[in-house]
């Protein structure tokens, strides 16, 4: 059995998203029914939507910042209860058995890690719709009890753009003592730079647009470089322990390279879609590495949250409307948000 629930998606890859209506599975004894009350708008919607990771299942029902209230809870849940406020990420399923699934790292899954959208259900093998809807139904697994005391809307990018920043600065050893940079001031930098902030990290913005200065301070940063500024790029050649790349846009990645220090890790994490050259010599001159990361694991996903609940980190945000998701979404592509649009579902 299902239910007919009010969303927004595209019925073609790169056509404009419209409110459309889908269906969400009654609940299985481990499911929880969340009715949404916020998504964030993240970059992986757009490529995904309009078709720049390749076909999409269609309809696209995008959305992986997805906070809301318990309505429903199936007869073997014993993590959630109705009225509790909750979170949904990126992932809502993982076969739960192989090696990163028993570590906690789901997101890592070997086998059948299921996207919260734009994916196949496990069980039907139906096509995973996301939070850009009213409601959606979900394992209590993959469900994340969100903190008291942050605000709800500004907390919903913690799910896919926090936890992204988060899996890798944990990895890594973000802290005292330790220079970071983060590249791109987006949803997912502006985050990186506050989480690593906090975490006692020195923090450096490399960004391509200069009228971002003064934020990129306010947010945290101690230090901000403008990439086109060969002069100011120069200036921090090989000083970095660890780079994030978040830049959902193509870019020659020797130039950032080039900014690590002995030992030294430049992590990607954006994904515009197209395969990157690397000149091998940024590589040996001082043992440095080239890693990628993505999202993190349940477990962790709630560490942050409780972290940021404790140091009071949220997302800076715009508060949208669902009919206002293709102009926010021509904005972010411009590079123009600060620094997250979340979409009031009910707004
Ligand atoms: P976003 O808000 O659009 O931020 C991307 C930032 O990249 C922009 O704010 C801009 O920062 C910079 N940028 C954009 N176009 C550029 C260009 N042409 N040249 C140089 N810099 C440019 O996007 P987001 O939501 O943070 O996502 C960023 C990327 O991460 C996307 O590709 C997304 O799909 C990917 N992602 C990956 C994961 C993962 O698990 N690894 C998770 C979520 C998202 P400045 O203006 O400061 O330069
Ligand atoms: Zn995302």
């Amino acid at each position: 059995m299902t239910t007919r629930v009010q969303a927004w998606g595209a019925a073609e890859a790169g056509a404009p998203i419209l409110s459309l209506e889908i269906e969400r599975r009654d609940p299985r004894p481990r499911d929880v029914v969340v009715d949404i009350d916020y998504c964030g708008v993240c970059h992986s919607d757009i490529h995904t939507a309009r078709g720049e990771w390749g076909q999409p299942l269609l309809p696209v029902v995008p959305g992986h910042e997805i906070v809301g209230h318990v309505t429903a809870v199936g007869a073997e849940v014993t993590k959630f209860k109705v009225g509790d406020h909750v979170g949904v990420g990126v992932i809502v399923d993982s076969c739960g058995e192989c090696e990163a699934c028993k570590a906690g790292f789901e997101n890592y899954c070997r086998k059948d890690n299921v996207g919260t959208y734009n994916s196949r259900d496990l069980v039907t093998g139906d096509t995973t719709f996301g939070g850009y809807a009213t409601s959606i139904v979900v394992d209590e697994d993959f469900v994340l009890r969100m903190p008291e005391g942050l605000d709800p809307a500004a907390a919903a990018p913690l799910l896919c753009a926090g936890i992204t920043l988060w899996s890798p600065l944990r990895h890594w050893g973000a802290g005292p003592g330790k220079r970071v940079a983060v590249m791109g001031l987006g949803g997912l930098g502006h985050m990186g730079v506050k989480l690593a902030h906090a975490l006692g990290a020195h923090v450096t913005v490399l960004s391509h647009s200069a009228s971002k200065r003064a934020d990129a301070l306010a947010l945290g940063a101690d230090e901000f470089i403008v990439s086109s500024d060969a002069e100011q790029m120069r200036a921090v050649e090989a000083s970095f322990d660890l780079i994030l790349n978040t830049v959902s846009a193509e870019l020659d990645i020797n130039a950032y390279l080039k900014l690590l220090g002995w030992n030294g890790t430049l992590v990607i994490l954006g994904l515009p879609g197209k395969p990157m050259a690397v000149h091998a010599h940024h590589l040996l001159d001082s043992r440095r590495r080239l890693a990628g990361s993505g999202i993190g694991g349940l477990r962790e996903t709630q560490e942050m949250l409780d972290f940021c609940a404790e140091h009071g980190i949220v997302s800076e945000i715009e508060r949208i409307t669902p009919d206002a998701i293709n102009t926010a979404w021509d904005r972010v592509v411009a590079s123009d948000v600060k620094y997250r649009f979340v979409i009031d579902i009910k707004g």
